[in-house]
């Protein structure tokens, strides 16, 4: 099996990926982590890679002074993110939450690399930049998203076979079938309560406004070169069935398994191998129902947007990304209510500057637009 280096290794994806590394003593080059240097030299100590790197250069000191005992290259910042990414001959873990993971994305690809991306916010931002770096050089782009790696492995064995129509899974998040007046007043500690999955901050915020649905349509459209009307999305209570596709014939092909994200990383890991997974198997005769339903996107207005962005293109999706990510900091801070956040995206995609073929550096200044528009709507700009 291939090296891997990990990045985000402190989050909930990476905590899983080092215990499907655990589970097969894969080998492990690099870590990262933007600030919990505490839990990242733990991991150092316990993985033994050649590289670790702090995103944030303010904890560089501290986490070099830890591990001085040890022979392992301490590095910092995007730059050094993007130097482990391109280490040869590795599989690059992208388990980083937001935009952050684009450019060390695009550095492992342009390095040969092939990508296991658990960082949707890459592809949702940077997917035609991401797309065409992945052709020129060729290499895997394989889904940890456990929708998008359901679809991936639905498509396995189709063979010129296209899909008609990708069925995208929803949980619903805790709030399915609240009414606008009902969100109003919900706090951060309820909207944290995710029912199925136990993930990182940022995402489970997402799933309860239903924008992480948003961004997995648009993740789809990059990784499977859908359009976005190809692509229903069904709620589906229990998380249990993680997506499904149907082909021309009527036939629906679907992935089911227990909500646990260490399949969808093993299998982005192994592929197209399958081997033992720590995670629990799933017993049908053990569920008692599986429900589906439509999403209300009249209630939960970032997925409409989200929507509207993709149809209109270019830096569209990436200042409604950026909006929402600053969006969700400023929620998980109490500084906005929870309906503020679809205000917020919503408000980015009329308001930042169109741009149809953004480069790198035109997504950075639409990050940077985003931000500011969302800081100065709650009057927060400094
Ligand atoms: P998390 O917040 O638990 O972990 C994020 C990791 O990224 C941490 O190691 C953190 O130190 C690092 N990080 C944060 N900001 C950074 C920056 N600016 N530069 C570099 N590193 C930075 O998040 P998570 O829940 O593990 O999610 C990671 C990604 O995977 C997200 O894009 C999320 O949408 C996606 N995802 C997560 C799950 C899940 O079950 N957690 C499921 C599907 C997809
Ligand atoms: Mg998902």
């Amino acid at each position: 099996m291939d090296k891997i280096i990990l990045l985000g290794s402190t989050g909930s994806i990476g905590k899983q990926t080092l215990d499907v590394c655990r589970a097969h003593n894969i080998e492990v080059r690099a870590l990262s982590a933007n600030s919990g240097v505490e839990l990242l030299e733990q991991q150092a100590r316990e993985f033994s890679p050649e590289y670790v790197v702090i995103a944030d250069e303010d904890f560089y000191g501290d986490l070099k002074q830890r591990l001085s005992d040890t022979s392992i290259k301490v590095l910092a910042g995007e730059k050094g993110l993007c130097e482990v990414s391109a280490l040869p001959k590795c599989k690059v873990v992208n388990a980083i939450v937001g935009m952050a993971g684009l450019v060390p994305t695009l550095s492992a690809i342009k390095a040969g690399n092939d990508v296991a991306l658990a960082n949707k916010e890459t592809l949702v931002s940077g997917g035609p930049l991401v797309i065409d770096a992945v052709k020129r050089a060729g290499v895997k782009l394989i889904p940890i998203d456990s929708e998008h790696s359901a679809i991936f492995q639905c498509l396995q064995g189709a063979g010129d076979n296209r899909f008609s129509k990708i069925i995208l899974t929803a949980s619903g998040g805790p709030f399915f079938g609240k009414t606008r007046l009902e969100l109003a007043a919900v706090t951060k500690e309820q909207a944290l309560e995710h029912p199925n999955w136990d993930m990182g901050e940022k995402i489970t915020i997402d799933s309860a406004t239903l924008m992480n649905k948003g961004l997995e349509l648009i993740e789809a459209v990059w990784l499977f070169g859908a359009s976005p009307d190809e692509i229903e999305i069904v709620v589906q209570r229990q998380s249990i069935i993680h997506s499904a596709v149907e082909f021309e014939d009527g036939a629906v092909i679907a992935q089911l398994g227990s909500a646990d994200m260490r399949l969808p990383i093993q299998y982005a890991l192994t592929y197209p191998e399958r081997i033992e997974c720590p995670a629990k198997k799933l017993s049908l005769t053990e569920l008692e129902q599986l429900t589906f339903g439509k999403p209300d996107e009249d209630t939960f207005e970032c997925l409409a947007a989200a929507k509207r962005a993709i149809v209109k293109g270019g830096n569209a999706p990436c200042a409604v990304n950026c909006a929402n990510e600053a969006a969700v900091r400023l929620f998980l801070e109490n500084k906005i209510r929870f309906l503020d956040i679809g205000d917020a995206v919503s408000g980015a995609l009329e308001n930042v500057k169109f741009i149809a073929k953004p480069t790198l550096y035109e997504l950075k200044s639409t990050k940077k637009a985003s931000e500011e528009f969302v800081l100065k709507k709650f009057g927060y700009s400094k």
